[in-house]
């Protein structure tokens, strides 16, 4: 089980789904449909919804973060968004999803940058890690996590990464149906914690929330989320029903 002293966090990626008004919508309905005490709940929404998001639910316990940043402040960058653009929205910033990885050719160095001023501008960013199909056939599951941590936050110190959230998220289970058992959970977010503890320090690794996500549905939280060390979900397809989304929330109550 989590300790007590992280609190869970369940993060609801919406990727390119939803327009401002259903976006709301969406919103309102998660409010309505009960956030559980004890866990943190986030949405976040595409970019173009992420302010009337965090106006919809001004009031309520419920946190708006992007799905990603840029990592300079201003300048000729088309289609972009910066940190200190967000900061006045949103609390928090998924970074380094193997989306943007893949699809968008992220690389561990743009990752750092974005995680870097994430932090400076007062973010929390949730950073995901997390190995391929073939890597983990090839047994490199651990070094690639390992390494992806790392670099990650190299430059970063304990002190600094105060609220970073981290998230293994194996990319075969991402929006695939198949999610990691909960031992392969477990045992990824403790090499992912090891990393922390050596990039960072003892501390940071110890108060560092590390959620799994991947394919989580109500169906599997409950044994996911109870896990030693898994502190929370990152929720892609299922974090667009509200039902589905506040269910897993409440499997994530300690
Ligand atoms: C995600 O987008 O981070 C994710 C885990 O998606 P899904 O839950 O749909 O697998």
């Amino acid at each position: 089980m989590t300790p007590a002293r992280r609190r869970p966090l369940v993060a609801g990626n919406w990727k390119m789904h939803t327009t401002p008004q259903s976006g709301v919508e969406l919103a309102r309905a998660i409010v309505r449909a009960g956030p559980p005490d004890g866990v943190d709940l986030v949405l976040c929404p595409p970019a173009i919804a992420v302010t009337d998001v965090a106006r919809a639910v001004v009031g309520t316990t419920v946190r708006v973060g992007a799905q990603n940043m840029h990592w300079l402040d201003a300048g000729a960058f088309t289609g972009e968004i910066s940190a200190s653009m967000l900061a006045g929205v949103a609390e928090v910033v998924i970074v380094g999803h193997s989306e943007r990885r893949g699809d968008f050719g992220e690389t561990d160095e743009m990752v750092n940058r974005k995680l870097r001023a994430a932090l400076a501008a007062g973010l929390t960013p949730i950073v995901c890690v997390g190995e391929t199909e073939s890597v983990r056939d090839a047994g490199g599951a651990r070094a690639l996590i390992t390494a992806q941590v790392q670099a990650a936050l190299e430059g970063v110190d304990s002190e600094a990464a105060g609220p970073l959230v981290m998230a293994y998220e194996p990319v075969w289970a991402i929006g695939t149906g198949r999610t990691a058992s909960p031992e392969q959970a477990a045992e990824a977010i403790g090499w992912a914690r090891e990393a922390l503890g050596h990039a960072l320090d003892a501390a940071a690794a110890e108060r560092t929330r590390v959620l799994y996500g991947g394919s989580v549905s109500p169906a599997n939280a409950r044994e996911l989320l109870a896990q030693d060390g898994v502190d929370g979900a990152l929720v892609g397809g299922a974090s667009l029903k509200a039902d589905d989304f506040i269910a897993i929330a409440r499997s994530a109550v300690p």
